[in-house]
């Protein structure tokens, strides 16, 4: 039995985790979930898809994106739900991400090559597959090429923020993620604010349209959750909670549905969108 029925953070091949839509609606369904949200980066590509593996089924799909931006307080993600994918602002400025995306993955790849390890870029295209190509879509090419001996090895010797093939990408400011959320729609929540390290930004975050926090995480500690969810009673926000699922062993995530996440969220979430949360208008 799953400590919850509700898991609304889940990536997929549509950015760079390791299940397809269809696959996580399938695991979501075999383990009771009713209520999941696709929260790819930067691309709400695998929404359709998944909602038409979840139709006719118990299972309701809230489509959802997460976007990261960065300042000088370093890197705030935001989830948006039940964003219109068609609205031309947000879909404008997750193409142009997208696109950076890409550009940058190359520039790792030219990197990686003058430090000796050379990868096919086809092939890194390949893995990531979908729309949202990412620095885990280039850990799996050098550990498939056997560079290095584990995902994890790869951002530790490579790719990781400080690594020698690093390469930043595009971001947004927090300003601009929450406008391109809020104007498309959507529900406007902070990632996982304490595993950020990004709690006191919260104040300041409320006036530019944010309207929830990622309260329940897998790396949330009791302590932070309560405190977490009494900065949602002062500011009057809402909660909402994920595994943050990529794949198994990876570093941030957890199983789908393993966090648990109270059924009164997906309530919370629904009164405070815009229209309706699950048809991915
Ligand atoms: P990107 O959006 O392309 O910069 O890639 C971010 C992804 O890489 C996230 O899913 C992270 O979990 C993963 N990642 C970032 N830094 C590390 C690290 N030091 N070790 C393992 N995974 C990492
Ligand atoms: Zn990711
Ligand atoms: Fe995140
Ligand atoms: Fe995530």
């Amino acid at each position: 039995m799953p400590p919850s029925v509700v898991d609304l953070h889940i990536h997929s091949t549509a950015s760079d985790g390791l299940l397809t839509p269809s696959e996580v609606v399938r695991v979501a369904l075999d383990r009771g979930l009713t209520t999941i949200a696709l929260a790819d980066h930067d691309t709400l590509g695998g929404v359709p898809e998944a909602l038409a593996a979840a139709s006719g089924t118990r299972l309701e799909v809230i489509p959802g994106v997460e976007i990261n931006s960065e300042g000088s307080w370093g890197d705030l993600h935001f989830l948006g739900y039940g964003v219109d994918p068609d609205h031309p602002f947000l879909k404008q400025r997750l193409e142009a991400m997208r696109e950076a995306r890409l550009g940058r993955a190359r520039q790792m790849v030219e990197r990686l090559g003058e430090l000796g390890l050379h990868l096919d870029w086809q092939e890194v295209e390949a893995l990531a597959g979908g729309e949202s190509v990412g620095r885990p879509h280039v850990a799996r090419a050098l550990y498939n090429r056997g560079y290095v001996g584990s995902i994890q090895e790869a951002f530790d010797r490579y790719i990781a923020n400080d690594g020698p093939a690093y390469v930043p990408r595009l971001r947004l400011t927090p300003a601009e993620v929450l406008e391109a959320i809020r104007r498309a729609g959507g529900v406007a929540v902070l990632a996982h604010p304490a595993h950020s390290g990004a709690t006191h930004m919260i104040p300041e975050l409320v006036p530019l349209g944010l309207q929830g926090l990622e309260v329940y995480y897998p790396h949330h500690s009791p302590r932070q959750v309560q405190m977490l969810r009494a900065m949602c009673r002062r500011y009057g926000l809402l909660a909402t909670g994920g595994s943050d699922f990529h794949a198994p062993g990876h570093e941030e995530g957890a199983p789908i549905g393993t966090v648990f996440v109270p059924l009164d969220c997906v309530a919370q979430l629904k009164q405070a969108a815009a229209g309706p949360l699950t048809t991915g208008r």
